[in-house]
């Protein structure tokens, strides 16, 4: 699966999915991740992106043309990127959306943006507006990446045993079970005998059971209907 970014700044992409599970996974080449800059497409001499709002007010807008050519130039060579432009204003980020855009053939082009924000006009060239929650950061770099991060964790072959995402929170209603290893004791607090005992009918619906505790507990919104209990 294919990865774009517009982004001003392509340098803070390149640690972040150095290493890890990505990274990995760019390797192998199951995911690919282009990072386009976007300031050569800026106007003038000196490669304008942004300019007053209209109307006044304090900082800088993004300007549409510089967006419009880069996603025109990245369309081109790589034709059905689904387009998502990173915005507070956007629909907030769920591993139900991730599953959706991980299931996206043609792959995605996200849109970083800086400044006050990006003229309205943008908009209608892309085809989802995304939030990762209700509060501004100063650019969508990191919102893009959390985004790809989540969304390539759900590429087939990216995660070495699958069956380990489809028990982790939010895999199913809920969030996952507490998980153990050594040691045995830790300050005081033991890991419960049914982990240890081997009994994997025992372990499976020990865990089943604490998963539906815990989201009850921290998530009711999670399972729908369910009243938080107390403790
Ligand atoms: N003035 C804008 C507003 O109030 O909606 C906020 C602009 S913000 C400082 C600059 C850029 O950061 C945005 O264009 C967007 O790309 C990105 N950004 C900031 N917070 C974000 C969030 N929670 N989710 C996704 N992108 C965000």
């Amino acid at each position: 699966m294919q990865f774009h970014v517009i982004t001003l700044f392509p340098e803070m992409f390149e640690s972040p999915f150095r290493g890890g599970i990505v990274g990995r996974a760019i390797e192998q080449r199951i995911i690919e991740l282009h990072v386009h800059a976007l300031r050569p497409f800026g106007l003038g001499n000196y490669r304008q992106v942004d300019d007053a709002p209209y109307g006044g007010g304090s900082g800088m807008v993004m300007r549409p043309e510089p967006i419009a050519a880069a996603i025109d130039y990245v369309i081109e060579r790589h034709p059905g990127l689904w387009k998502i432009l990173m915005s507070p204003q956007g629909e907030v980020f769920s591993h139900a959306i991730a599953r959706d855009l991980a299931s996206r053939p043609q792959g995605l082009l996200l849109i970083a943006g800086r400044y006050e924000g990006i003229d309205e006009r943008v908009r209608s060239l892309v085809d989802q507006e995304i939030s990762i929650g209700d509060y501004v950061l100063s650019g969508g770099e990191l919102p893009a990446m959390v985004v790809i991060e989540a969304v390539a964790r759900l590429v087939p072959g990216v995660i070495g045993n699958p069956d380990s995402l489809a028990e982790e929170s939010f895999a199913s209603e809920g969030l996952e079970y507490p998980q153990y290893t050594r040691p045995e004791e830790f300050r005081g607090m033991r890991v419960p005998e049914v982990l240890q005992s081997g009994d994997h009918a025992k372990v499976r619906e020990w865990r089943e059971a604490e998963a539906r505790k815990r989201t009850i507990q921290r998530r009711p919104d999670l399972l729908g209907g369910h009243k938080r209990s107390r403790g």
